[in-house]
């Protein structure tokens, strides 16, 4: 076949643009990406060879090369590891697999500093080479096939793909070097740059010199080693390679465990969080060896779906090599390392909770909402994970345990209170909030989507019952008002509060099936009027958000409450009270309190044509 033209998927090329506008300070870390490819490739190539040893023949030692041609200013990086084919090629170069693909885009396409670090969040891999070269080449041999390729790219929009010839199989990445970047001809930078940041890569990686070829880096699977001949500055490195990362490792976890299945874990928690945590594919990173073959980046039963912002391997010389990817998943061997791994990350996790409260926020700000999906799905580890659980509340003193709540308890508070909602900042402004903020009783703010689905589950705390604020089932007669509490109202409570039965019905009659009732609250203060859900009804937050994603066609009707010693409240029940319960303006009145409630909901007004005209007729009322 000739000279193919393709043009790059749309993201690879504004990837592409971001790259090359990028001045990341440490350009040298394409080698390292380069490098780790590399080593990928082999051990692909190693684990095929299991099943079809015809694969290797002939050449079994695994290396990546790094070769130099100072005239033509170029830089190789070459294996012998499994290889690409024409497809491959252009699938794999030219559009981006990744999930979180389009948000990271999205974030980064602006021109400040920040991109440079999204960019190391997102890793770009194969693509950081347009960092340090003007144009690259790539031409691969499948293992098992005869025909090589070449795909060549000078990062601008288009890419080529032609025939080519390669000895033997594998790949050779060349990049053409821009001017500015010719200290990647120099050997003993490029030394330099292996040692430091591929040091630990399984597969040795050797250059051509003087006195032969050279091993540049130690070549040895890092896990191996004993714990205390490994320097931190080793673990990170390792981290960066393993999990193509570019952050620092928040914690490292490197255990060689000993019993009737034995197995080593180097484990790493980012300390920013990768792309695709929240795709629905929830898939994990670690990597499975067997006695230092790599089996696989994607095994299923190797750690939960909550664990997957882990990063890192795991070797074990108990598990059969013999078997395919696909039965791993339900070998009883591999259920026992996934109890022994999930129970020493929840432990190192506690520990760091405890011991240390300011350097558990970050993670939690990170994971905090993937952990918590644990809470519904793991019921053996729940009592664990719930111990592990932050949140922000009312009283705006940091993250708060669950521990501390309690032990804040009011006396006479029956249960944990809690309220969902988008953000902190919008559901602080909550009017079903002021009874609890002036009692001085503490509310939860719960504002992950996956809130909604683990507290019916969990249901409680220490035998206290979770309670949501906007739920008809609160009372809080039995906590008195707080002398203390930080917004107590300076309002004495109306003792003589004009009846409100009358303005009860007139409300009633007036909105009809716009409201399932009408009733007195006890958790105003400030705000005339407030909605909450029946006892028997969906949050008001999770109705919402299923209806923004269309789970769910119309929503349920709410409870309107009223607080009898608001001004407004009280001058209408006066007026019902006279009679005029079933004049216009009192229907108007009714339906500007329940849109007002809405409003406050963040939700729209049922009808704003008729909002309006109700809003300039009572205006008008007003003012002449
Ligand atoms: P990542 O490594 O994160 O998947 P890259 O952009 O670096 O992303 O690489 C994209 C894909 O190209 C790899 O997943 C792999 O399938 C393929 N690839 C890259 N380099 C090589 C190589 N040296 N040998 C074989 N395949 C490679």
């Amino acid at each position: 076949m000739t000279k193919e033209k393709f043009t790059f998927q749309a993201e690879v090329g504004k990837l592409l643009d971001i790259v090359a506008r990028s001045l990341y300070s440490q350009k040298e870390i394409f080698l390292r990406e380069l490098a780790s490819n590399a080593s990928d490739a082999c051990d692909k190539l190693r684990y095929a060879a299991l099943t079809d040893p015809a694969l290797i023949d002939g050449d079994g030692d695994f290396k990546i090369e790094i070769k130099v041609d100072k005239k033509a200013k170029t830089l190789s990086v070459i294996d012998n590891g499994i290889g690409m084919s024409r497809d491959e090629l252009a699938e794999t170069l030219g559009t981006i697999a990744k999930s979180g693909t389009e948000a990271f885009l999205e974030q980064a396409s602006g021109d400040d500093d920040n991109t440079v670090d999204l960019i190391g969040q997102f890793g770009v891999g194969f693509y950081s080479s347009f960092m340090v070269a003007s144009q690259v080449d790539v031409v691969s041999r499948k293992a098992g096939e005869d025909k090589a390729f070449m795909w060549s790219s000078d990062g601008h929009g288009e890419f080529t793909i032609e025939d080519a010839e390669r000895d033997g199989r594998g790949t050779t990445v060349t990049l053409h070097l821009n001017k500015d970047d010719k200290e990647y001809l120099d050997e003993t930078r490029l030394e330099h740059v292996i040692k430091s940041h591929s040091d630990h890569i399984g597969i040795p990686i050797v250059m051509a010199g003087e006195d032969g070829e050279k091993t540049l880096n130690s070549a040895s699977a890092l896990w191996t080693l004993p714990k205390k001949d490994i320097t931190d500055e080793q673990y990170k490195e390792f981290y960066n390679h393993v999990g193509h990362a570019f952050d620092e490792p928040w914690l490292t976890m490197h255990n060689a465990i000993e019993g009737v299945i034995s197995y080593t874990n180097l484990l790493f928690i980012p300390s920013a969080p990768p792309f695709d945590l929240f795709t629905p594919e929830r898939k994990g990173h670690v990597k499975l060896y067997v006695n230092r073959v790599f089996i696989t980046d994607d095994c299923e039963g190797l750690l939960p779906p909550y664990l997957r912002f882990l990063r890192g391997i795991v070797d074990s010389q108990d598990l059969p090599l013999n078997i395919s990817r696909e039965m791993f998943q339900h070998d009883p061997r591999l259920a026992k390392i996934k109890t022994g791994l999930t129970k020493r990350v929840l432990s190192e996790l506690k520990k760091k909770a405890e011991k240390k409260p300011e350097e558990y926020a970050p993670f939690w700000d990170n994971f905090g909402a993937v952990l918590k999906e644990g809470l519904y799905e793991d019921q053996t580890n729940r009592e664990k994970l719930i111990e592990l659980v932050r949140f922000e509340s009312t009283k705006d003193e940091g993250l708060r345990s669950l521990a501390d709540v309690v032990a804040d308890k009011k006396e006479g508070q029956d249960a944990i209170y809690y309220i969902t909602g988008e953000n902190p900042e919008q559901v602080r402004q909550s009017p079903q909030l002021e009874g609890f903020k002036s009692r001085g009783i503490e509310v939860l703010l719960m504002c992950d989507p996956i809130d909604e689905f683990w507290l019916p589950g969990v249901g409680s705390y220490q035998d206290i019952p979770f309670k949501s604020v906007t739920r008809g089932d609160v009372d809080l007669d039995n906590v008195a008002d707080d002398g203390d509490a930080k917004d107590k109202t300076d309002k004495p409570k109306n003792k003589d509060r004009a009846d409100m039965d009358d303005l009860i019905v007139a409300c009633k009659v007036a909105l009809g099936d716009a409201v399932k009732d009408v009733q007195v609250s006890d958790r105003l203060t400030d705000s005339p009027v407030c909605l909450i859900s029946g006892d028997g009804d969906m949050d008001i937050h999770l109705e919402r958000m299923l209806r923004q994603h269309k789970q769910l066609d119309a929503g349920s009707a709410r409870i309107l409450e009223i607080n009898p010693d608001h001004p407004l409240i009280a001058k209408l029940a006066v007026a019902a009270s006279d009679g005029k319960g079933t004049d216009d303006i009192m229907t108007d009145a009714a339906f500007l309190l329940l849109d007002q409630a809405r409003i406050l909901e963040g939700e729209a007004v049922s009808d704003p044509a008729a909002f309006a005209k109700r809003m300039s007729t009572v205006m008008e009322r007003g003012l002449v």
